[in-house]
């Protein structure tokens, strides 16, 4: 793991702004890992409701996605997509009325919610298309219902991707919710523990979080909670990564963190999974950090899925420079983008502008067996004969250094001397090897 420049100060420290809805609204039918939701439940020409249901998909796993604006279908069409090149979309013009569905935010008690059944509480979780936000993406009601008994909760708050201050910033303004989400997951699963891991360089958070724990007298559901304050390092968010480095038990190769009893969930989830169960909210907006030297005013948006992110653009403009590269996520593990009109999708952490000196791309060398690469990929991987491998199309061999192991956290490009591709080059071989 190394130390990395964090550029966060854009952004840090800055509300959450409310972003108007868009006049326009670009609704992908895929937003999650899993099965495509292309049973759709409106047509153009219908009048839709905020909060109502658009679509879902024939089998499991899927997340069913909703209207986050009311108003007309006005088209069911092909459009740009951050991660998937371009999807089908569900295109809403906004009538400007916010009319909501007829069940969109009706209040349950503590009392209410108390009582609910885990099967009760997944089922709501499902009914909001709820996922993982860090950008894995992949079902929360499946996360919530592993093969294996999962003893400890391990929450994510640990934003090691430079530039992003979304999560932190959401616990910083919503602690007491959070602490309830929490404590909503800890009803399906039978745990013994629960870490709060987060980083040393986002103290409000550190402190509000403190608070609301030691209110709670460091329990949450009767469980003893544990809050676990990370040196900031990069990547030690990712799931493997932090599981290793708080528990120090390691999730083998081709295993997930419930094969160790464990399960670890990113801190917007979290939220989404409150508002999904205490306020009967689908999942149709989330926060984004617009960031980047280009810009003149860089925001924490609350955002409508489906907005377009030129119109997040515009909201922390006028541009200082002209970007030279959009990424779709953190500068690290994000996807640069071909253009400014795809929509914010559920797992869309951030927007990143950079400029012709923050994004500069030198020229690719050969390579000097300088094993920083081998020695830094925390997967244990073997990134400079990968990189060789692809570069030849010898899937097989790829494989055997350890390619599908790969959380493409981009810690190998970053340090290699000669700039060599070696993250994309690992995509190809996710995308042609035979499995
Ligand atoms: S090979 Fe993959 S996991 Fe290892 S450093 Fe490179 S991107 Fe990260
Ligand atoms: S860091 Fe770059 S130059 Fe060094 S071994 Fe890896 S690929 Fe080669």
């Amino acid at each position: 793991m190394v130390k990395i420049e964090e550029n966060k100060f854009y952004t840090e420290h800055k509300k959450i702004e409310v972003l108007a809805a868009a006049p326009i609204v670009y609704i992908p039918l895929s937003q999650h890992l899993g099965k495509i939701c292309d049973c759709l439940q409106v047509k153009i020409g219908d009048t839709v409701l905020k909060g109502q249901l658009l679509s879902t998909a024939q089998a499991q796993p899927f997340a069913p996605i909703h209207a986050s604006v009311s108003g007309k279908i006005a088209a069911i069409q092909s459009w740009p997509h951050p991660t998937l090149g371009a999807c089908k979309a569900i295109v809403i013009e906004n009538d400007g009325k916010d009319s909501a569905a007829p069940e969109f935010g009706k209040n349950l008690s503590p009392e209410a919610a108390g009582k609910l059944t885990p099967e009760q509480i997944r089922e709501s979780i499902f009914r909001a298309g709820v996922i993982g936000m860090g950008g894995a993406a992949f079902p929360t009601h499946i996360k919530l219902n592993p093969p294996k008994p999962v003893h400890c909760l391990l929450i994510n708050i640990a934003e090691c991707e430079p530039y992003l201050t979304n999560d932190s910033q959401l616990v910083a303004e919503k602690a007491p919710e959070i602490i309830a989400g929490i404590e909503l997951e800890a009803r399906c699963f039978p745990l013994q523990k629960i870490y709060i891991s987060i980083e040393d360089n986002t103290p409000e958070a550190i402190a509000v979080l403190t608070k609301e724990l030691a209110q709670r007298s460091w329990k949450i559901n009767g469980i003893e909670a544990e809050m676990a304050v990370l040196k900031s390092q990069y990547p030690q968010g990712g799931e493997k990564q932090l599981v290793q480095k708080i528990l120090k038990t390691e999730v083998p190769r081709g295993k997930l963190p419930f094969d160790v009893g464990v399960t670890v969930q990113n801190v917007g989830t979290v939220y989404a999974i409150y508002e999904a169960v205490y306020k009967n909210k689908p999942l149709i907006e989330r926060v984004v950090t617009v960031t980047g030297g280009c810009l003149t005013t860089p925001k924490n948006l609350l955002a409508r899925i489906g907005t377009p992110v030129k119109y997040l653009i515009d909201a922390c403009g006028p541009l200082k420079e002209t970007p030279v590269k959009i990424i779709a996520g953190g500068p690290m593990m994000g996807i640069a983008q071909f253009t400014d009109q795809i929509p914010v999708i559920k797992s869309t952490t951030g927007i990143i502008l950079l400029g012709k000196r923050e994004a500069r791309r030198a020229e690719e060398l050969p390579c000097i067996r300088c094993g920083a690469c081998i020695r830094e990929c925390p997967m244990g991987a073997t990134p400079a004969l990968i990189n060789q491998a692809s570069n030849k199309s010898f899937w097989a061999e790829a494989k055997t250094y350890g390619a599908l192991d790969c959380i493409e956290c981009g810690l190998c490009n970053f340090v290699c001397p000669s700039n060599r591709r070696i993250v994309q080059s690992i995509k190809r071989v996710k995308l042609e090897a035979p499995r």
